[in-house]
């Protein structure tokens, strides 16, 4: 695989670095603690003990936009996940279910993983995500049903991942 395909700010990590369990900066993290009660006017998420939850909020709760919805509006996805390959193709509909099934649970409960969009690209499918660990967990996902070939590429300084799976 040409190294050069991969954008600047990037490098490869293996499937069980420990860069994830470090606290990174990431711009779409609020600076400033919200205060608590906030509900995100776009989802409806509400932020509460520290955390983003689907939850119902009291009326007169702070309003602020998740940082999920915020990438979205942004278009700036965190997690790329990239599909190709023979068997990927045969199995395509198949494949997807479960990208969109992992996603769902995985969304239940953490309001902030979420898929922001499917695309084709170059003979490959591009699944985007408002969070790393959901593009990971997807990669994962993948690998554990059908094994095939998977690779991570992160980039520390804007906290980007890129998944790419090949089988
Ligand atoms: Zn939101």
């Amino acid at each position: 695989m040409s190294h050069a395909t991969i954008p600047g700010g990037f490098r490869q990590i293996q499937r069980h670095d420990g860069i994830f369990q470090e606290q990174v900066h990431d711009a779409y993290k609020s600076k400033a603690k919200l205060p608590e009660p906030t509900v995100c006017p776009q989802c409806g998420a509400v932020y509460h003990e520290g955390r983003w939850q689907w939850q119902q909020a009291p009326a007169n709760a702070h309003q602020e936009t998740c940082p999920a919805c915020h990438r979205i509006h942004d278009q700036y996805p965190a997690g790329f996940l990239t599909m190709k390959g023979e068997f990927f193709s045969a199995h395509r509909d198949e494949i997807m279910r479960l990208v969109h099934n992992h996603e769902k649970h995985e969304r239940a409960e953490h309001p902030l993983k979420r898929i922001m969009a499917v695309e084709e690209k170059d003979g490959a499918t591009l699944v985007t995500t408002t969070d790393i660990h959901l593009a990971r967990g997807i990669g994962e996902a993948l690998h554990h049903a059908y094994q095939g070939e998977l690779q991570y590429h992160y980039n520390p300084e804007q906290n980007l991942l890129r998944v790419s799976w090949t089988h």
